[in-house]
């Protein structure tokens, strides 16, 4: 089959990934095997080629925002010839201590597709069965897959952030997963200010009905609530916490951060104000949010990129080029 992998060490902007032709992967035992229709590409992807994530094996595919047809491993959830959904947890021991906590986005043991086993960029892959989503089979693959990382994880971060109805959120960064979170906030009818670099992005915030928009240096003219902060930069995460009222809350939706600049404790953080990361997700969070999101109807303007243009695929999601999320298509 062909694939788009990642040879650890090629760092080299631009050529990270090469189109090979590698062995179709075979159906373990307890695994679907799926023919790959839309692979989303997420900042994930860019932080394993770019070397901030060290690399797990000598070669990879990328990519965990997987829409596939069942293929062979078929089972009474997910039936041959049936869509399923793959995220970034592709598999956890489900015996550690955070798994018998219900804490299974911390497993000691966690499977990450398209990291520690390999991904979507390529015409076929395999996902351990109970970690696959069933989807309608009348939804747009392409625009159903930056539902499946981009799109759990950014709601996610909103329950982390303990979001509540008609609250006032701060989004900091408007790519692929706060583009999504917004649709959320809205069915909550939560008034939501967006500060984000790039005009594009600010446009994009102002067309779904961002009741503020302001460049990475403004300030939201009101308190906020909670902030979820998708930028990977500790600046960002700074300032999103100088516009947090009293027992406010900051949920940081990055796996990787630059560096946490030092901050005022006594203005900052002070008066119970928190600081929260968000690491992964759980298959609750994947159901909930998914449930919601198709309930929802909501669709996600996606560019698309074949499968042989992987890299500018990646190019688009570095320099936020693209408008809405960006897709693999096959
Ligand atoms: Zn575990
Ligand atoms: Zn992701």
């Amino acid at each position: 089959m062909r694939a788009a992998v990642f040879h650890a060490g090629s760092y080299a902007p631009g050529t990270w990934l090469s189109l090979e032709e590698i062995n179709r992967p075979l159906a373990q035992p307890g695994h679907l095997l799926l023919k790959v229709l839309a692979c989303g590409v997420c900042r994930t992807d860019l932080h394993i080629v770019e070397g901030d994530l060290p690399a797990i094996h000598p070669r990879v595919v990328p990519g965990h925002q997987i829409v596939g047809e069942v293929v062979e491993g078929a089972t009474p959830a997910a039936p041959l010839g049936s869509r399923v959904g793959v995220s970034w947890i592709g598999g956890v021991d489900g015996e550690c201590w955070y798994c018998r906590q219900q804490m299974e986005n911390l497993c000691d043991h966690p499977v990450f597709t398209g990291y520690t086993v390999n991904g979507g960029y390529a015409e076929y892959a395999t996902v351990r069965a109970d970690f696959a989503y069933p989807l309608p089979a009348e939804a747009k693959p392409s625009r159903v897959a930056p539902l499946l990382c981009a799109g759990i994880i950014g709601f996610r971060s909103l329950r982390v952030a303990g979001v509540e109805r008609g609250e006032r959120v701060g989004l900091y960064g408007f790519g692929s997963s706060a583009s999504l979170a917004i649709r959320i906030l809205q069915s909550w009818d939560c008034e939501v200010f967006v500060v984000t670099r790039g005009e594009s992005h600010r446009q994009a915030a102002r067309a779904r009905g961002a009741a503020w928009v302001g460049d990475e240096d403004a300030r939201p003219p009101v308190v906020l609530d909670r902030a979820v902060t998708f930028a990977p930069s500790g600046k960002v995460v700074v300032s999103a916490l100088s516009a947090l009222r009293k027992g406010g809350v900051v949920a940081i939706n990055a796996i990787h951060l630059d560096q946490m600049p030092a901050f005022d404790y006594d203005k900052l953080l002070w008066g119970e104000r928190q600081l929260r990361s968000v690491a992964n997700m759980t298959r609750q969070d994947a159901r909930d949010f998914l449930a919601l999101a198709l309930a929802l109807n909501i669709e996600q303007e996606v560019t698309e990129f074949p499968l042989a243009e992987a890299n500018k695929a990646l190019e688009a999601v570095k320099h936020e080029t693209a408008d809405g999320s960006t897709v693999i298509v096959l």
